[in-house]
C-alpha cells in the first residue's frame, strides 16, 4: 500500500491547464504537470483497497468500469508514491503500449471505479500515469529495443491507428517481422489525423513512432490495400495479417439543405485542420477554416468539443454545440452507482474555453436539427432546430418527442456533424471474403491466419479499447503463428 493515510491527508490535485483565453492563441498542449512531489503525493492517495476495481475493465450496464488495459493501477501508485519512477514505469508499460496516449485522451474509467471515489474525489490515475512515463522518455527507459532473435515469420498489420500500432508493438516484440501499411500520409490513424494537437501534440506521436521504427517495424505511409496494393499480395508475402481499418464511416444527418456548402463531417476539418499545421508548421491555413464564422456543431460528444475547440482556434464569430440527449445530471443518479460508469455533466477544455470567450457552454441540449437553409447561392446559411423531450416509448425505452413551437432558426456559415460513427468500410473484407467483424467474438476471422482488432472489430470506441485490441490480437496472431493456438 503506498501511505495508509495519504488518502486523509492529500486532497486531489489535478495539473493545472493554461488559462483558456491564452491557449486557444496556439495549437499546444495546455496541461501544467504538477512537480515530481506534488505527483507523487497523488500516488499516496491510492489505499490499494481489498478489491479493486480500477483496473478491471468489465462492462456494467454496457459502459466499461475500470481500465481496459487491466493497468495495475495500485502497484504503480505505490512505487510512484515511494519515488521508484522507473519500477513504475515497468509496472505500467507492462500492460500498456503507449501510456503517453492514454495518460492524455483517456476518459479515465478508471477513476470513475475508484474505491475512494465512494466518498472522497478519486485518486488521480490518468495524470499519475502521464507523470510516470514522461519521465520514463526523458530518462531514456520508454522505449524497448529491438527484439533478441526474429523467428523469420512475416505479418502485414493494415492500419496504423493505436490498435494497429499496439499490434505491431507486440509482435515485433515477439520477433516476427512486421509491417504496417496507412493509407494517409502519416501513421497514428486517428491518433495522427482525428485528436487535435492541444489534446495530444503530434511531436509526441512522432516520437512513438520513431521509436517504433528504430525498434524494427517498418511503416508503408500511403497505401491504401485494396487500391496501391491487393490484399492478396499481402497474403501472398506474409504469414499473417492483422486488419486494424478502424470505424471510418461517419454518421450522417439526411435532413432538407444537406447538401449546402459549409456543411461538414466533423473528422474532416479536424484531419484538415492538422493537415495544414504539419504540413506549414506554425502557419496552418486549413482548407476548412471557421474563421469570422457562425459554427454550429451537432454532436455533444468529445469530437464535438474537440471542433469547438478547433473553430475557436481559427477565430470563429460565435460556436454552439447541439446535443439532442438532454442536461445530464451532476451526481450520480441512484440507478448509476459506483463502480458504473458516472453518466454525469463533465465540462471539457472546449467547452471551458467557449465559455471564456463568449460568456456561456456552447452546449445546447435536448435539440434536433429539422433542416439547412441557404443563401442561394448554394451555401449554407442557417440551422433550423427544435426542442425535444424524452419520454418512454411503448417498449420502455426513451425516445425524443418533438415539443412544437419551440422551434430555432440559428444562424450558421459552417455546420460540423459529429454524431459517431457507423462502423469499417466494406472492400477490403469483400475483397478478402469476410463478413463484417462487428461484435465477433475473438481476433481471429473465417479465414486461417487472418485477425481483426480495434474499432473495426468492437465499432466506434475509445484509445483505451483499441490499445487492448491490438494487443490481445497480437496475442492471437503469435499464437497461431508459433502454433500454439
Ligand atoms: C475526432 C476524434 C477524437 C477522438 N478523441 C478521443 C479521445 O480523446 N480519447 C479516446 O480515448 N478516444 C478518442 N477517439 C476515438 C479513438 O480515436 C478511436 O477509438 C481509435 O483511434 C480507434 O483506433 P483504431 O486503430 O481501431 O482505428 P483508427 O485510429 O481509426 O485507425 C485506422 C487506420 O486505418 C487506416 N486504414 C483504413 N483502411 C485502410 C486500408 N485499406 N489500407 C491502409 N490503411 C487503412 C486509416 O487511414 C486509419 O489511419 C476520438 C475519435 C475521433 C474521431
Ligand atoms: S489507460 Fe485509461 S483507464 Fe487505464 S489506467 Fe490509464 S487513464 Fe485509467
Amino acid at each position: 500500500m503506498a501511505k495508509p493515510t495519504g488518502f486523509l491527508e492529500y486532497r486531489r490535485q489535478l495539473p493545472a491547464c493554461r488559462p483558456p483565453r491564452e491557449r486557444i492563441q496556439d495549437w499546444q498542449e495546455f496541461i501544467v504537470p504538477l512537480t515530481p512531489e506534488g505527483q507523487k503525493r497523488q500516488g499516496a492517495r491510492c489505499m490499494d483497497c481489498g478489491v479493486p476495481f480500477c483496473h478491471s475493465g468489465i462492462l456494467l450496464q454496457g459502459m466499461v468500469s475500470g481500465c481496459p488495459l487491466n493497468n495495475l493501477v495500485p502497484e504503480w501508485n505505490e512505487l510512484l508514491y515511494r519515488g521508484l519512477w522507473k519500477e513504475a514505469a515497468f509496472r505500467l508499460l507492462k500492460t500498456n503500449a503507449f501510456p503517453e496516449f492514454t495518460g492524455r485522451v483517456c476518459p479515465a474509467p478508471c477513476e470513475g471505479s475508484c474505491t475512494l471515489g465512494i466518498h472522497e474525489p478519486p485518486v488521480t490515475v490518468k495524470a499519475n500515469e502521464l507523470a510516470i512515463v514522461e519521465r520514463a522518455f526523458r530518462k531514456g527507459y520508454a522505449l524497448p529495443g529491438p527484439p533478441r532473435n526474429r523467428t523469420g515469420k512475416r505479418v502485414a498489420v493494415v492500419g496504423s491507428g493505436p490498435a494497429g500500432l499496439a499490434c505491431a508493438h507486440y509482435l515485433n516484440r515477439e520477433g516476427h517481422g512486421v509491417t504496417v501499411y496507412e493509407r494517409d500520409d502519416r501513421p497514428g490513424g486517428l491518433l495522427m489525423y482525428g485528436i487535435p494537437n492541444m489534446k495530444l501534440g503530434k511531436d509526441i506521436v512522432m516520437r512513438r513512432l520513431e521509436g517504433m521504427e528504430a525498434a524494427g517495424i517498418r511503416f508503408q505511409n500511403s497505401t491504401e490495400v485494396g487500391r496501391d496494393i491487393s490484399a492478396r499480395e499481402l497474403c501472398e508475402g506474409n504469414d499473417a495479417l492483422v486488419l486494424c481499418c478502424g470505424a471510418t464511416r461517419p454518421r450522417d444527418l439526411e435532413v432538407q439543405g444537406r447538401n449546402l456548402e459549409g456543411i461538414h463531417f466533423a473528422v474532416d476539418f479536424l484531419k484538415a485542420n492538422t493537415k495544414s499545421l504539419l504540413d506549414a508548421p506554425g502557419r496552418g491555413s486549413s482548407p476548412i477554416s471557421a474563421a469570422g464564422k457562425d459554427v454550429v456543431v451537432i454532436g455533444g460528444g468529445d469530437t464535438g468539443t474537440d471542433c469547438v475547440a478547433t473553430a475557436l482556434r481559427h477565430g470563429c464569430k460565435s460556436v454552439v454545440q447541439l446535443e439532442i440527449l438532454p442536461f445530464p445530471p451532476r451526481e450520480r443518479l441512484p440507478e448509476n452507482p459506483w463502480p458504473q460508469w458516472p453518466k454525469t455533466l463533465k465540462t471539457d477544455y472546449g467547452q471551458e474555453e467557449a465559455a471564456a470567450v463568449f460568456g456561456r457552454d456552447p452546449r445546447i441540449f435536448s435539440t434536433a436539427t429539422e433542416k439547412f437553409c441557404g443563401n442561394g447561392s448554394g451555401e449554407v446559411r442557417e440551422v433550423h432546430t427544435v426542442q425535444v423531450a424524452w419520454e418512454k416509448g411503448p417498449g420502455g425505452k426513451y425516445v425524443p418527442r418533438e415539443i412544437p413551437g419551440r422551434g430555432k432558426v440559428r444562424s450558421a456559415q459552417l455546420v460540423l456533424l459529429s454524431m459517431g460513427f457507423l462502423g469499417g468500410e466494406e472492400t477490403l473484407l469483400q475483397e478478402l471474403g469476410l463478413k463484417n467483424p462487428v461484435g465477433r467474438g475473438g481476433y481471429g476471422t473465417e479465414r486461417q491466419g487472418i485477425f481483426v482488432a480495434g474499432d473495426m472489430r468492437r465499432g466506434q470506441s475509445l484509445v483505451v479499447w483499441a490499445l487492448r485490441e491490438g494487443r490481445e490480437a497480437a496475442r492471437a496472431c503469435h499464437d497461431y503463428l508459433a502454433g500454439t493456438a
